[in-house]
């Protein structure tokens, strides 16, 4: 079903959720995808399910050349140049559809690494940051799949701290050409690349990306690595000594390297949760069939309360976390629409909205990721002692999951980065948290007021998730002003601060999402989403709640720490739900339809 929906939404700017509220209508539902839209993003599964799926045994022994052909395949059918102009030889649809063929990619386990890296870090930069004559020489050869793209920026010792990096770029006496030298590592599609973006310092200093070409004297591969998961997908160290790269091979601007890499880092991100996402419902699908099907003591796994429980549990993680990544993604289409009609480029209109929304990006990294581990352990334990076994999916998916965690920027690392920025955000005045964080130490010392709830579906949980900015407020507000240059030391405190932004964003993301099904598709459909939004809800507030007092209890003592713990105490009270009953009834939900239930684009 295709629904038709006003396009005159509000939005917030980036980080802006935890101060203003958003309505239903400003969040994406995937019902809205238009048929075209549909028809792109089933043209890409198709793809996957009957060419690349049935290779999956082979990709995986690390056959290079069939890798090879299939990504020549997925350019003959155009699915390489979804998000490149046509110039190129691209289709470039718009943010949205990309995400969600990333999603649809997700399918193709190591395939879908090598592809993603292709498409994504590999052939970006050129995109946006490549002068007209670096594009039109490499992009419609990559875009077709002919050439192959990998992108160079962690080295041995520079890895979350790739500004760090020790490769050198010095311009030869006759200007014509840099000389490099250095080394990268852990560097995906390198053992079958034609094109690599190079992050290095010229003279040392000036931090810079480069187009090295493969065919270049001087470059030299490390063996394949042995790794843990996505066996498939080529990983290997890369060796410059004395390669000679044409001046006209730098990339954007000398010293401006940070720029390629941190923007190309932000849509790395959001598309990293779409794409585990994919491979989340994937596993909770298979859990699901599994539970269906096998018997113990006389009856269906599937039957028993512990493994409804889990069943539940993975798919409303996955429903909420969806939730939150097409609503920023909506915003990111958004952004970028509107960029490009005041006039930008393709490449400032995109890396600008994903800019704005960079706090969702890094907080998207996160939770997808960790969203993605939680659901295929579970799956590994439904299936028992099968799941260790190579014959079922779930020992590849297990391994598989883990690398999301670190790649594209460490869990860690993007929980402090989501703090670091919307605390810049509000120094340099783009979101006011100052007047709100007033407004609650004002509430705080005076009299309760009575909190309405608004009328209608889901009245409770969106109550509950404005308190929760309240505690938020309340905490961050008091721990910023209160350890001010300090905090930045202070990462377990970071930590909690990040984990309740992502929190509100997950649970707020959901409520609106679900009252927007509601209103489009009929309450009678919306049963499963509400359950799901309705436990998840409720278990985060206890979270916020955990994360709060922590980040309180270490710094804050005295009257202080009084007010504090009593403003916790009084933003996060709630009255708990019947958790069991509700997982049970998702759980059957689940049962009945034998997959995770919004698979469905349609749904
Ligand atoms: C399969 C695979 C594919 C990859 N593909 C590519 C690729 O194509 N191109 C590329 O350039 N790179 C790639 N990488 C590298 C990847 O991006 C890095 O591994 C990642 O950025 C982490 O760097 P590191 O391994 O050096 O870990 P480190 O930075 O050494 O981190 C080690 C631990 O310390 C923590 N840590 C580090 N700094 C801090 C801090 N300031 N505060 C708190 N904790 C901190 C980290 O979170 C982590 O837990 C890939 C890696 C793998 C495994």
């Amino acid at each position: 079903m295709e629904i038709a929906t006003e396009t005159s939404t509000k939005a917030l700017k980036g980080g802006e959720y935890l101060v203003a509220e958003s309505e239903p209508k400003d969040v994406f539902i995937i019902g809205e995808f238009t048929e075209e839209q549909i028809m792109v993003i089933d043209s890409v599964e198709e793809f996957i399910k009957t060419r690349v799926v049935p290779n999956a045994k082979q990709i995986e022994k690390m056959d290079l050349e069939l890798t090879k052909s299939l990504l020549k395949e997925a350019g003959d059918l155009g699915i390489i140049g979804t998000a490149f102009p046509e110039e190129y030889g691209g289709s470039k649809q718009d943010f949205l559809t990309n995400m969600a063929i990333t999603e649809v990619m997700a399918e193709g386990l190591s395939f879908s690494l090598s592809f993603g890296a292709h498409v994504g870090i590999g052939m970006l930069p050129i995109l946006y940051f490549g002068t007209e004559s670096q594009k039109s020489q490499y992009l419609p050869e990559l875009v077709a799949g002919t050439k192959f793209a990998a992108y160079c920026l962690t080295e041995p010792s520079s890895g979350s701290d790739a500004l760090a990096a020790k490769t050198k770029a010095v311009l030869s006496e006759d200007g014509r050409h840099y000389i490099l030298n250095g080394q990268k590592m852990w560097i995906t599609n390198a053992g079958f690349a034609d094109v690599f973006i190079v992050f290095a310092k010229i003279d040392g200093e000036k931090f810079t990306g480069f187009i090295v070409e493969r065919a270049f004297e001087g470059v030299t591969l490390g063996a394949e690595e042995l790794k843990l998961g996505m066996k498939g997908s080529s990983t290997r160290q890369v060796f410059f000594e004395n390669v000679k790269v044409p001046v006209e091979n730098l990339l954007g601007e000398i010293g401006k390297g940070h720029k390629i890499a941190f923007n190309i880092l932000n849509i790395g991100r959001i598309k990293l949760a779409a794409g585990v996402l994919g491979g989340a419902k994937m596993a909770n699908t298979h859990a699901i069939r599994y539970a269906n099907e096998r018997k113990q003591f006389g009856k269906q796994i599937a039957s028993f309360g512990a493994i409804q429980h889990k069943l539940a549990e993975q798919a409303l993680r996955i429903y909420v976390t969806e939730s939150a990544m097409y609503r920023a993604s909506r915003d990111i289409d958004r952004m970028e629409k509107r960029l490009e009609h005041e006039g930008k480029s393709l490449g400032e209109a995109l890396l600008g909205a994903a800019e704005e929304y960079a706090i969702e990006c890094a907080i998207l990294k996160v939770r997808g990721s960790e969203c993605l581990d939680f659901v295929v352990d579970e799956t590994l334990q439904i299936y028992g002692g099968m799941g260790y076994s190579e014959e079922a999916p779930a020992a590849a998916a297990y391994r598989d999951a883990r690398i999301n965690r670190i790649y594209e920027g460490t869990n860690e690392i993007n929980r402090m980065l989501a703090v670091d920025m919307l605390l810049k955000r509000s120094l340099k005045g783009h979101i006011d948290l100052f007047t709100p964080a007033m407004a609650i130490q004002k509430e705080l010392t005076s009299m309760p007021a009575f909190e309405t709830e608004k009328d209608g579906y889901l009245a409770k949980e969106w109550k509950m998730v404005r308190q929760m900015k309240k505690a938020f407020l309340a905490v961050a507000g008091a721990t910023a002003q209160n350890l001010m240059q300090e905090l930045e030391h202070e990462q377990e405190i970071l930590m909690n601060l990040s984990d309740i932004m992502g929190e509100i964003y997950l649970c707020e993301s959901a409520v609106l999402r679900t009252l927007k099904r509601i209103e489009y598709l009929g309450v009678e459909h919306c049963e499963t989403s509400i359950l799901m939004t309705q436990v998840y809800v409720n278990d985060a507030i206890e979270r916020v709640g955990q994360h709060a007092r922590a980040a309180v209890a270490a710094w804050a003592d005295g009257d202080m720490k009084r007010v504090l713990l009593m403003a916790i105490k009084r933003y996060t009270k709630f009255e708990p739900i019947n958790t069991k009953e509700l997982r049970r009834k998702i759980a059957d939900h689940l049962i009945t339809s034998n997959e995770y239930e919004f698979r469905n684009k349609n749904k």
